[in-house]
């Protein structure tokens, strides 16, 4: 697996989110995207995913070109995005926002073993499976979510701020079952996140993103040390 984005750019109308964004995903690694708010963080995952396509660069998956294709194509291919804000169906039950999950799979085998998993990772959703999705705690709702993108089986997972809205403990578990995935599965994990402490300890690499460029990237413990990210994004002075 290889998903390389070729100095992309990206628009809201006029407005120029992204200007010349390069970056590449190796199979199983956890890369972080780091940076403050409105850097282009969730855009560069809405472009991968298709939903704002790039008018300029080039995003190749396994060495083809997926940038112009629907998003609903790109998700058959193992692109899987789980959007800021855990936007799961509060109307359906949990086991219904799960079938959702499956429903655009390529591969419709294995989906009682996919789902036996993700019980086994998240015993509360199985406990809550009849429950309707808007009922669940902010948490739960983030681990379905998650659990949504699994049954959809990625290749790679776009993770929109997990942690946004949750406590400490609730993060600390939902960053432990991220890592849990990437290792059982696998499953190359692309983490945007504005708690960057916690992004950098799981990730292998990172980026920083500031106002629509990426303006470093290293080994995410290098990022860890250095001066200035410290004082710009861990709150260390
Ligand atoms: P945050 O952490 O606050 O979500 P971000 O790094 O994810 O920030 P983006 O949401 O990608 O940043 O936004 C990048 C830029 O694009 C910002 O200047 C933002 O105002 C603008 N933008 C984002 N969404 C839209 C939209 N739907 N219409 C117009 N401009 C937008």
């Amino acid at each position: 697996m290889k998903l390389e984005i070729k100095d992309i750019h990206s628009y809201y109308g006029n407005i120029q989110a992204l200007k010349g964004i390069s970056l590449d995903l190796y199979s199983g690694e956890i890369v972080t995207l780091i940076g403050g708010n409105g850097a282009g963080k969730t855009t560069t995952l809405m472009s991968i995913s298709g939903l704002v396509p790039p008018k300029k660069g080039e995003i190749l998956f396994n060495n083809s070109p997926i940038n112009g294709i629907s998003p609903d194509r790109i998700v058959q291919k193992g692109i899987i995005q789980v959007p800021e804000g855990r936007r799961i169906f509060p109307d359906f039950t949990v086991q219904e926002n799960l079938d959702m999950g499956s429903y655009l799979r390529e591969s419709k085998s294995n989906i009682q073993r996919d789902l036996d998993y993700i019980f086994e990772l998240f015993p509360i959703l199985k406990e809550r499976k009849s429950q309707l999705g808007g009922t669940l705690s902010g948490g739960e709702q983030q681990m379905l979510a998650i659990s949504r993108a699994l049954m959809a089986k990625p290749k790679v997972l776009l993770l929109d701020e997990p942690s946004l809205g949750l406590a400490p403990l609730i993060i600390r578990q939902i960053f432990e079952i991220i890592e849990k995935i990437n290792k059982e599965n696998k499953v190359t994990i692309f983490l945007v996140e504005q708690n960057a402490n916690l992004a950098l300890h799981i990730a292998d690499r990172g980026y920083v993103m500031e106002n629509g460029y990426i303006t470093m990237e290293d080994k995410a413990s290098n990022l860890l040390n250095d001066e200035a990210v410290k004082k710009a994004y861990l709150g260390i002075a």
